[in-house]
């Protein structure tokens, strides 16, 4: 599973002031607890819309990772009908120590999942959707095949939406992802997350070198590819140049930049809080370093107003000469 994962109190249209646990070890256990700043802003879920997605939502037995996940943007996506389904259940087998979705031993994967996840995004009527899943490292392909199934099906029930998938990292596996890959998905996304330094620290079953070399072999294959890295986890600023530049050198054509925020006590600790213009310099940078499309700032997340990419999207399949989506 590859999304970002984080929570955040919800307040009513004023800055979420209220005391969060970036104290993420136990060490850190009874420390001061620190506040967000007053540019971590989120509103609270009131259209209609957030509610009726809702509902159908959980008539149709789905996971999301927006609620599993806590997301802070719930609010506003699920308002304009933007939501990243999560499919292969809802219990992770990894343990991320950024990630608020529920590690343990999952069930099998559910046959009929890929339909309802087609019935879902046939009613929300959406040009773009990302659909990500927990990792499943219990099953021989890591679910690959139900991958394969449920962009079939999607596919089948929404032909001109463009289809995002964010995906595990197949234990750097190129013929599990192929998998993926040959369901011919518009965009295939995997996040980095942080800088090769930290990423056992961040992602303890991960190794950086294996979610590149996933990212690579998509890249070869000519696939759209995006990634994404959380800042405020104890990066250094030419760590992250460096990753920039390499993903740049790798041909990666979109790039999510935003702010770690920490779940609970038991996750690591905040950092710091990068300030909007820093993560506005951060997406000049990329941009000049050859990356097509970035988006960055505080509440960014790998599909946060990702429903609103399908032109870019489909121009990126243009360019590189991938068939048309109709
Ligand atoms: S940013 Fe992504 S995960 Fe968060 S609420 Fe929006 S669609 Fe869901």
């Amino acid at each position: 599973m590859a999304e970002r994962r984080v929570h955040l109190p919800v307040v009513d249209g004023a800055p979420a002031t209220a005391p969060v646990a970036t104290e993420g070890t136990p060490a850190d256990a009874g420390a001061p607890r620190r506040r967000h700043p007053p540019w971590i802003k989120v509103p609270m879920p009131s259209k209609p819309t957030f509610f009726d997605v809702k509902k159908r939502v959980h008539e149709l037995e789905l996971h999301t990772v927006c609620e599993s996940a806590s997301c802070p943007n719930i609010g506003e996506c699920w308002s304009r009908r933007a939501l990243t389904i999560m499919i292969l259940g809802d219990i992770c087998t990894r343990s991320c120590r950024f990630c608020d979705v529920t590690t343990g031993k999952p069930l099998p994967p559910d046959p009929d999942e890929p339909r309802r996840v087609a019935a879902m995004l046939s009613e929300l009527d959406l040009e773009h959707t990302v659909i990500t899943c927990v990792d499943r490292d219990d099953l021989a392909d890591f679910g690959g095949a139900h991958w394969a199934e449920t962009i079939r099906r999607v596919k089948e029930a929404c032909p001109a939406m463009t289809l995002e998938v964010l995906v595990g990292d197949f234990k750097g596996k190129p013929e599990l992802a192929d998998l993926v890959l040959d369901a011919a998905p518009d965009v295939f996304a995997h996040n980095l997350e942080t800088v090769p330094r930290l990423s056992r620290q961040v992602r303890v079953q991960a190794s950086y070198p294996r979610s590149y070399a996933i990212l690579e072999h998509a890249r070869r294959r000519d696939a759209v590819t995006k990634t994404g890295l959380m800042l405020g986890i104890g990066e250094e600023r030419d760590e992250v140049a460096e990753v920039i530049r390499q993903l740049a050198g790798l041909g990666v054509d979109i790039l999510t930049l935003g702010q770690y925020l920490s779940p609970s006590k038991r996750h690591l600790a905040v950092e710091r809080y990068v300030p909007p213009d820093e993560f506005d310099e951060w997406k000049a940078f990329a941009l000049d370093a050859g990356i097509t499309h970035v988006e960055s700032g505080p509440l960014v997340r790998s599909s946060y107003h990702a429903d609103g990419q399908a032109a870019l999207v489909r121009a990126l399949r243009a360019g590189k000469g991938l068939p048309a989506v109709s």
